[in-house]
């Protein structure tokens, strides 16, 4: 096959995989990773804050002692030895035996990525509609995207997703003829808006799907790095049935390990296993090895704490910078856990035609169109607090203010020409009401 270019296979590509484009995200991290750019793009947690010696020689004895096992094939569902840990690791949220987690129930993943894409491959047939938070998380619209789904974002406000929303959109897609298999949400620290679901919300939001006959899908990598007292119980922790519990070690621990988790009701959890090995076999056992020791032999609830304590400080100083830099007219979240801010650009602004100016002022973030489905989201962007130190934030956000004055000054001068297409934050679609989420 020399000599053949990318379009030459274009007319070979499978339906699902031409709409597959790269994210905003993946396109940016080239050049927002270079050492003068302040990144507020990505989500990496800061590994540096681990015990980095002492994992170190963990993971060496788990070669050299115990090899035989640690770098053989495992099983499907993963060890019951990682399963049994990752229960005591739901029992602190309130996911116990009394809701009725099991082992038994639990599918090891690698990371909540495939997790995730687990849960597309078991219930999406293209053209299905997935109710999800708008705005979400990109990597699960990758994955809905390659199911070829269609998804439907419901709108969010301080308080996260809006119940009446909620019920508007399931009454819509019903009305035009359509079928929602699963509402996918993120109440806890909401990836990228900052925002949870009180306990108030939670109880309708799980009523509200129960009548309608919806799965849920909780994505909740975030619960457990909690700043501001603890997070409202996980909708799993409340019904058994009907809620697929999701979550990963990369945010706890290790993202590098590839470890997540699916908690499932019974009756799926085989079908998801049969999934799993028909994708991967099985998870790495080496990887599952490492967090089960991680979890049995090392501190790892004084890790969760230290990680808080630095991402505590780390959005305080995002939040006293922004309050000190930002233009007026420009609105952002208030996270109480999580790693991100959704901020609300000055009318006019467009973070996606602003972006390379602000990459040639040093300082990168995600422009909000990545985390919806339908291009909206041109005057919103994500800002990650979890990997740059304080003052690198404070000055990120400095060179940010600048940036935007200059779009606003340009604008003033060249009117439309310096700027923006005109769509504002949340408008899903051209009359689905708009998330207030300041
Ligand atoms: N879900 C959400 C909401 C996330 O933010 C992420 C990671 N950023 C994932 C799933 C995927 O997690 P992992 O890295 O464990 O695959």
């Amino acid at each position: 096959m020399t000599g053949t270019t990318l379009d030459d296979y274009t007319d070979r590509y499978a339906r699902r995989v031409r709409g597959m484009t790269a994210s905003e995200i993946r396109a940016l991290f080239a050049v927002a990773s270079r050492p003068e750019v302040v990144s507020l793009a990505g989500g990496a947690p800061y590994i540096a804050a681990l015990p980095l010696d002492a994992v170190g020689e963990m993971l060496g004895r788990l070669a050299s002692e115990h090899g035989t096992s640690t770098l053989q094939y495992g099983i499907g569902q993963g060890t019951l030895d990682l399963r049994e840990r990752i229960c005591e690791v739901m029992s602190l949220s309130g996911i116990d035996v009394g809701c009725g987690a099991s082992p038994e129930d639990v599918v090891v993943t690698v990371g909540g990525q495939q997790a995730l894409d687990l849960v597309a491959r078991l219930f999406l047939d293209p053209g299905d509609v997935v109710l999800a938070e708008g705005p979400t998380y990109v990597g699960a619209l990758g994955v809905f995207q390659a199911a070829q789904a269609q998804v439907v974002h419901v709108p969010m406000d301080a308080d996260g997703l809006v119940p009446e929303a909620l019920e508007q959109a399931i009454a819509e897609v019903a009305r035009s003829g359509r079928r929602a298999k699963f509402l996918y949400t993120i109440p806890t620290f909401q990836n990228p808006a900052g925002v949870t679901l009180t306990e108030e919300r939670r109880e309708r939001v799980l009523d509200i799907c129960e009548r309608a006959g919806l799965l849920v899908i909780e994505d909740d990598p975030y619960g457990q790095l909690s700043f501001d007292g603890e997070a409202p119980a996980p909708l799993r922790s409340r019904r058994r049935d009907g809620v697929f519990y999701l979550s990963t070690f990369s945010k706890t621990f290790a993202p590098g390990l590839r470890v997540g988790w699916i908690l499932a009701p019974h009756a799926v959890r085989e079908k998801l296993v049969i999934a799993s090995e028909a994708q991967i076999l099985c998870p790495s056992a080496y990887a599952q090895a490492a967090v089960t020791t991680y979890l049995s032999s090392m501190p790892w609830r004084e890790q969760l704490k230290t990680y808080r304590e630095v991402y505590r400080e780390r959005r305080d100083a995002l939040l006293a910078a922004l309050t000190d830099y930002m233009p007026a007219g420009t609105t952002w979240t208030e996270p109480q856990g999580g790693l991100f801010v959704w901020a609300t650009l000055p009318e006019g602004l467009d973070s996606k035609a602003m972006m390379p100016r602000a990459i040639a002022a040093r300082v990168a973030y995600v422009p909000g169109t990545g985390f919806y489905a339908d291009g909206t989201g041109t005057g919103n962007m994500r800002l990650n607090f979890s990997f740059p130190p304080p003052e690198r934030i404070r000055e990120g956000v400095r060179r940010l203010a600048s940036v935007m004055e200059q779009e606003t000054a340009m604008r003033q001068v060249f009117g439309s020409l310096g700027a923006t297409s005109g769509r504002r934050r949340g408008q899903a679609g051209a009359d689905a009401p708009g998330p207030d989420l300041a």
